[in-house]
This record gives structure tokens, C-alpha cells and sequence, in this order.
């Protein structure tokens, strides 16, 4: 086993890479979740965190992982048996249908390539065509991070209303929030749900439902049962800064310290930086010869590029050589792009040269790997990085 010196590379897209300003903050002592001291934290956080999904509207905040925010939003805005309209647009898409399934909501699951986002042209043609409005809940993976493609979520908003249909819309911004540009308010998004370990700098452990206010009304009549996920308790005790159970506390402390980090930058600026990371690791991709899967420029995501290997390459065995050489862990492929694909996370906590050591990285375990490859990878994205 080899020894390691130095920071690990963590390049996945999500968990990313925590801050030492957030691991300090964390570190504090665990205070009493019933005492003053907890409730101005709380209340601190809750207005922070608005910003963050650009709301005004209430935002719950969960001690789950990103999966129990997904269930958070299916039971507090339908009836068991509701029809909800989701599309493939990869593995995390897929996963949440499933459990809409499981929970037992009727399910159209509009099939994909996982190359592609939600076509806003087929979200107006389903619901045009339900004429009798069965659809209560259009479901869309915002950055669906098995791919690396973004859905063109305003598009969407707009297709819902030129279908002139009343059903929710329900966004996952796991992967994006705090790191691609997101406006649950402008865009009419009625829950946007979120998790703490992407985009948002922190461990993983805090999942989110930030809540339009026909949500809300939603959430008041529907009658899908749920007792740990509802929002009206959680709405109902932040309002004098606590939670009914335990919260995270020391992730809490966590968020209000990463908040301060995003909102210091500035959200256009923080969006700006993914961008051009991105914009910096397709230069890379494409001057070694290899294809970015994303196979709409509209729809290039900010947080993670995912690279497809030539015929007759495993991806896994690259990402395995990168990691025992030069202790960094890239993202695998996932569901039926296992092997196929190899997915670099430039989110949350980067800078210019942590991207250009990555790709560095990426650049001489293709070459180790055999892969061909051109390696004047590196030198396409310094390019990039040169201007800011
Ligand atoms: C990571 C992720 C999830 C799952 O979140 P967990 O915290 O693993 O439960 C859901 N959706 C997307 C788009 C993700 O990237």
C-alpha cells in the first residue's frame, strides 16, 4: 500500500471537497437545540439559506441524506395514487421515479439517452395532451450528475404554462444548487429539493425542500401518509428558531458558515467560476481526443464533466490507476454507463490550479492507462484558465 503525502484529490461530484472554515465551525461544541443560543443560529441559517435557492418562501431543512428530501417532496404534495410525470435523463432521474413508484404514485417516466436534458417540447406535449389535468407533479432532475447534464429548468416553466396545465413542478437541485444558476421564485418551482455534500461545501447530512406557497396550500389537503417528513410541524417550530426533533446541530453550524463563504463571493461569481471550470475540463476532453457526453451544448453542466472512454477502454480501470498513483477519486460510471464513462467533479470548493491539478491527473492516468490520448489536455485548459 502505497503512502500518500498531501491533501487527497476528492474530484467527485459530490461528496465534495468541505472548506477548513467549515470543518472549524463544526467543530465547535454541540449546544442545547432548545436554548437561545441554537434558536438565533437557526433563525440566522433559515433567512441565509433563502438567497441560496433565491426564494422568499420557507425552506425546511432536514437531518437526511438528499434521497429523504426526494421523499420529503413526493409525500407532502400528492395523494397516494397521483399521477407524476418524471423523465430518464440518467441514473438519479431514475432513482427518483423508482421511489415515487415505490411510494405508490402512478408514474410516466418519459424514457432518455442520458446524453440529453428534459425537452421542455415534451413536457408541453404530455400535459397538453392530459386534457382532464390527472398529471399533478411534473418531477425534473436539474443537474442530473450521473451525466453531466443540466435541464433548462425556466424552458420548462414555460412549457408548463403554454400548456396552460396546473400540475407542481418539482426540481432536484442536489448537484446544482450553490454551484449552477437556480431561481425557485422567478422559475415557479414549486419544491426545489437539496442536499448538503455538492454544492453547498458541507458533509453529507442535511437535505432541504425549499417551498412555493401553492406547495404549501398542496400540502394542507393532500393526504399521502407521513409523519417524519412533514413540512408543517418544521415550518411551524423554525418560527421560533427550532426543529421538532433533533436537529444536525453541528452541521448547522456548518451551513451557516459555508452560506457566509457563497454569499461573500457572491452567487453570480460563484456561478461564474463553475462555468468557466467547466468551460476549462471540456477544453481538456476534447484537445485528448475524447468526447464530453453532454451531447447538447445548451445543457453543459457546471459542476462535473462526464467523459466517455473510447470503444474497448474501461473507465473503471483509469479511475483506479488515478487513485493508487495520485490519490485522487474521480466519479464512476453509473447504472447501464458503468465502465463507459468517467465523471470529474469541479464543484463546490476549487480553484483555478485544484482544477489544473486534477486534470493533470486525469491526463496521465489516461496515458498510463493506455488510453490514447493527446496530452495536450492540460495546456487546452490552462488556456482557458489563463483569462478569468
Ligand atoms: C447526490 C444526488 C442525489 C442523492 O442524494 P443522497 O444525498 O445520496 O441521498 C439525488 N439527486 C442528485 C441529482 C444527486 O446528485
Amino acid at each position: 500500500m502505497t503512502t500518500h503525502t498531501g491533501r487527497h484529490f476528492l474530484q467527485i461530484p459530490g461528496p465534495t471537497n468541505v472548506p477548513d472554515r467549515v470543518l472549524r465551525a463544526m467543530s465547535a461544541p454541540t449546544i442545547d437545540h432548545r436554548g437561545p443560543e441554537f434558536s438565533a443560529l437557526t433563525l440566522r441559517v433559515l433567512e441565509a439559506v433563502k438567497t441560496v435557492f433565491a426564494t422568499t418562501g420557507p425552506v425546511v431543512i432536514y437531518p437526511a441524506s438528499g434521497t429523504g428530501a426526494w421523499e420529503a417532496a413526493l409525500v407532502n404534495t400528492l395523494d397516494p395514487g397521483g399521477r407524476v410525470l418524471c423523465f430518464e435523463t440518467g441514473h438519479f432521474a431514475t432513482l427518483w421515479q423508482d421511489m415515487a413508484r415505490s411510494l405508490g404514485l402512478v408514474v410516466d417516466f418519459v424514457p432518455g439517452d442520458w446524453r440529453h436534458g428534459v425537452d421542455p417540447g415534451s413536457v408541453q406535449d404530455k400535459l397538453a395532451a392530459d386534457t382532464s389535468h390527472t398529471v399533478k407533479a411534473v418531477c425534473v432532475v436539474h443537474n442530473e450528475t450521473s451525466t453531466g447534464v443540466t435541464s433548462r429548468i425556466a424552458d420548462i416553466r414555460r412549457a408548463i404554462d403554454a400548456a396552460g396545465h396546473p400540475a407542481l413542478l418539482l426540481v432536484d437541485t442536489v448537484s446544482s444548487l450553490g454551484s449552477i444558476d437556480y431561481r425557485h421564485d422567478e422559475w415557479g418551482v414549486d419544491v426545489t429539493v437539496a442536499g448538503s455534500q455538492k454544492g453547498l461545501m458541507l458533509p453529507p447530512g442535511l437535505g432541504f425542500n425549499a417551498v412555493s406557497a401553492k406547495a404549501l396550500e398542496a400540502s394542507r389537503t393532500t393526504s399521502h401518509p407521513k409523519s417524519f417528513w412533514d413540512w408543517k410541524p418544521v415550518i411551524e417550530a423554525n418560527k421560533r428558531g427550532f426543529f421538532p426533533c433533533t436537529p444536525a446541530t453541528n452541521l448547522l453550524y456548518g451551513l451557516d458558515a459555508a452560506l457566509q463563504m457563497l454569499l461573500a463571493e457572491g452567487l453570480a461569481q460563484v456561478f461564474h467560476r463553475h462555468a468557466r471550470h467547466a468551460r476549462a475540463t471540456r477544453a481538456a476532453v476534447r484537445a485528448w481526443g475524447l468526447e464530453v457526453l453532454c451531447a447538447d451544448e445548451r445543457e453543459y453542466s457546471g459542476s462535473l464533466t462526464a467523459v466517455l472512454m473510447p470503444e474497448g477502454h474501461d473507465a473503471d480501470e483509469v479511475r483506479k490507476i488515478i487513485l493508487e498513483r495520485f490519490d485522487m477519486s474521480l466519479g464512476a460510471g453509473l447504472g447501464k454507463l458503468t465502465g463507459r464513462i468517467f465523471r470529474i467533479g469541479h464543484l463546490g470548493h476549487l480553484n483555478d490550479l485544484s482544477l489544473a491539478g486534477t486534470l493533470a491527473g486525469v491526463q496521465m492516468g489516461l496515458e498510463l492507462a493506455g488510453v490514447p490520448t493527446d496530452p495536450s489536455g492540460v495546456n487546452a485548459a490552462l488556456d482557458v484558465l489563463r483569462s478569468p
